[in-house]
């Protein structure tokens, strides 16, 4: 076995105890480490003599630390200040938030450097908050980087000291460089004139020219995207050599259905179907996405698909993450089938009910055609007669694994992917690069546009009077608001203290209700109901009516403490008007303090409607791992590639990873050697959670 594989207890100066400290930093194994990269470096030879500092420039100072010096105000305030002197000059540094760690740390006499933004104090040089690096470390002292001129900078965890990361990666390299081997091809490093990797791990911890560590880098996050995109093509091609139902355009119920449609299609919505409609007369099993702004009619796409399979003899089921959700795509989807009373549509929730077993039963014996229903369609118990097609709902919300089983058990049904957060395009070759994906961009011609206004929290009385008109008239709105309850950590308005102010002083008038995610579901489910049948004209609530609820009466979405939410969480708030013909209106009511984001996020809001538009935003300000705020967004985790950063890398190694499999799909070809062992060793384990 190559040593690099080893745990990392086992290089020299780790041991036991730094063992365990490294795992937190995801260094687990040798090899690990000479992947821990550096997140700076600093230019020993290029600082600068603290008589020449400019007050508002940045500086970087190398000098001795003269005196140390921490103050208490009080229980809580404190201010740690230390003097350098580069023997000439002294620079004071301050902090006025510090960890333990840090006031421990500091010494007089220590070799310090400090960098940071030059400020005034008393006439003398002062940074805040300046980085630092201690230079020396009397039991760490490294002859190695002593003599050093660069210095990297790693991210580092309580234990392990930046001179002891140094000494470390010192010690790996010096001891194993020799067994580090290459992962890409001749061909592929030619193509993008990449160093080997030997070479580049050893210049991206030592160099001593900084301009090239980007390109050097960039082939770390190539090879991740490339890896992956591999995984994705042979999933791809896998799902391709699937052989799924060939359904037969009968005509009977889906004719039907198109004759009672009260509206036409969009001409997305013909498009996308007209996609699904290939995939499932083709006898691949279909394997799609279908990705649509809120509002832009999914349902009604996804209806048809399901009317396909059973014109042809099979069932179809139509998974949801909710039960609010489930009820409501079965209520609306019974009542698009209104004049075809023969099919029969069923709903199956979790837990235990008057009447579940026998609609198990019927599952089983096949009088059910269409059934609807959360997670409880995946447990054991459950049996299809024969599903011809499969549609999950909000599907990022389902492991992997959950999305598999309903598949696995049903011998290759056509399967349909439904997502009403619209996903960045660099995500979603991630995510569902081994999908086909269609995209419905185009809402409904009925549709007003929502007008959004972003207002500071002092000027709601405004607000309550412009919505006053709008419930005079008859219509509903909805107050959102991030808590249920007070709660003594965070000063931010809860549901029921605002459910009690706008039911008794603000709108007394009118019938208020609240709805949260503490209530049980058959009471949300009443107060639903009651909002749907207009027996509620404002509903005060949690995030809980968040997706695909459809009351095209409200007009009104107010958020409270807007500037907590995120900006796919509080597009999608929006959704829930503007569904009507009516002319729909979005508050987002905001409190200080609001961050540079939190202003970025609703100034996003007000300037656009595009989901799409939204989710690159959200995307770029906060990053892949939270984009779906769900631990279950099979996202990859990449430890140096950001998608966002990286788009055009993506897009090459998905384009050459393709090219690759179709060609090789095995990666049996005598060039492609070194691909396959690192895929085989690597990337197989994930490559079979996708394989359904
Ligand atoms: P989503 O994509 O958010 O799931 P829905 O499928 O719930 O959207 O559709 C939203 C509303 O628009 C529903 O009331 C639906 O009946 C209606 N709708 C769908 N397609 C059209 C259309 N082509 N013209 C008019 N209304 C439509
Ligand atoms: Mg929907």
């Amino acid at each position: 076995m190559n040593p690099l594989q080893n745990e990392i207890k086992y290089l020299k100066g780790v041991g036991e105890h730094r063992g365990r400290l490294l795992q937190k930093l995801g260094i687990k194994k040798i090899g690990d480490i000479l992947e821990h990269f550096p997140r700076d470096y600093i230019n020993r030879a290029k600082t600068d003599k603290i008589c020449n500092l400019k007050f508002g420039e940045n500086c970087a100072i190398v000098g001795k630390i003269i005196a140390v010096e921490k103050k208490n105000f009080g229980r809580r305030k404190s201010q740690l200040n230390i003097v350098i002197s580069d023997g000439d000059d002294n620079l004071f540094c301050t902090w006025f938030r510090f960890g333990k760690w840090l006031s421990d740390k500091l010494e007089t006499g220590q070799q310090i450097w400090v960098s940071g933004l030059v400020t005034q104090f008393r006439n003398s040089p002062q940074i805040i908050h300046p980085e630092i690096e201690i230079l020396d470390d009397a039991d760490e002292t490294n002859d190695f980087w002593h003599s050093r001129k660069m210095l990297p900078v790693y991210p580092l965890t309580d234990g392990i000291s930046a001179n002891i990361m140094r000494k470390l990666i010192y010690n790996a390299f010096s001891i194993y460089s020799k067994n580090i081997t290459e992962t890409l091809p001749d061909y592929i490093l030619q193509k993008y004139d990449f160093e080997s990797r030997n070479n580049s791990l050893q210049k991206v911890h030592f160099s001593q020219n900084l301009k090239e560590i980007p390109k050097l880098k960039k082939r770390f996050a190539f090879e991740e995207l490339f890896f992956t995109q591999l995984m994705l093509a042979r999933c791809k091609k896998y799902h391709e050599k699937t052989k799924g139902n060939k359904f037969i355009l009968q005509k009977t119920f889906t004719s039907k259905l198109k004759k009672s449609l009260p509206f036409e299609l969009t001409n997305a919505q013909k498009r996308v179907l007209q996609e699904i409609l290939d995939d499932m007369t083709s006898d691949q099993q279909m394997n799609r996405l279908l990705q649509g702004d809120v509002g832009s009619g999914k349902t009604i796409v996804t209806v048809f698909a399901l009317l396909l399979a059973l014109e042809n003899g099979f069932q179809a089921v139509l998974m949801a993450p909710t039960e609010i959700l489930a009820e409501q795509h079965f209520k609306s989807i019974s009542a698009f089938l209104q004049n075809q009373r023969n099919i029969k549509i069923a709903l199956l929730k979790g837990g235990n009910y008057k009447g579940k077993k026998l609609v198990k039963e019927q599952i089983q014996n096949g009088e059910i055609d269409i059934i609807i229903g959360t997670h409880a369609l995946i447990q054991k118990d459950v049996n299809f007669k024969k599903v011809g097609i499969v549609a999950i709902d909000e599907q990022h919300r389902f492991g992997v694994e959950q999305r598999a089983i309903l598949s696995q058990k049903n011998n290759a049904p056509d399967l349909m992917y439904l997502s009403a957060t619209p996903i960045p395009r660099s995500l979603a070759l991630t995510v569902y690069g081994d999908l086909d994906i269609s995209i419905l961009d185009e809402l409904p011609p009925n549709r007003k546009s929502i007008k959004t206004v972003w207002r500071g929290a002092s000027k709601k009385h405004i607000i309550y009077e412009e919505i006053r008109t709008e419930l005079q008239n008859g219509h509903q709105i909805y107050i959102v608001c991030p808590l249920v309850e007070e709660s003594e950590k965070m000063d931010l308005l809860d549901a029921e203290t605002l459910f009690a102010t706008i039911s008794t002083k603000i709108f007394p008038e009118f019938k208020s209700a609240i709805l949260h995610g503490r209530m049980k579901a058959a009471e949300k489910d009443e107060i639903m109901q009651n909002f749907k049948e207009k027996k509620i004209d404002v509903l005060v609530s949690t995030t809980v009516i968040e997706v695909g609820i459809d009351i095209p009466n409200a007009t009104v979405m107010l958020i409270e403490h807007a500037e907590r939410f995120g900006l796919s969480q509080l597009h999608q708030l929006r959704g829930r008007v503007g569904r009507g013909e009516e002319k729909s209106y979005c508050y987002l009511i905001s409190y200080p303090p609001i961050s540079n984001d939190g202003r970025e996020r609703l100034n996003t809001m007000v300037a656009t409607n595009d989901g799409f538009v939204i989710a690159e935003k959200d995307l770029e300000i906060r990053g892949p791992g939270n984009f779906f705020g769900t631990e279950q967004s099979g996202l990859p985790v990449f430890k140096h590639a950001n998608i966002v950063r990286d788009r055009e890398l993506l897009n090459q190694a998905r384009i050459l990873a393709f090219d690759i499999i179709a060609k090789d799909e095995n990666l049996q070809l005598p060039e492609n050697v070194i691909l396959k062992e690192i895929y085989f060793q690597t990337y197989f384990k994930r490559e079979k959670l996708f394989d359904y």
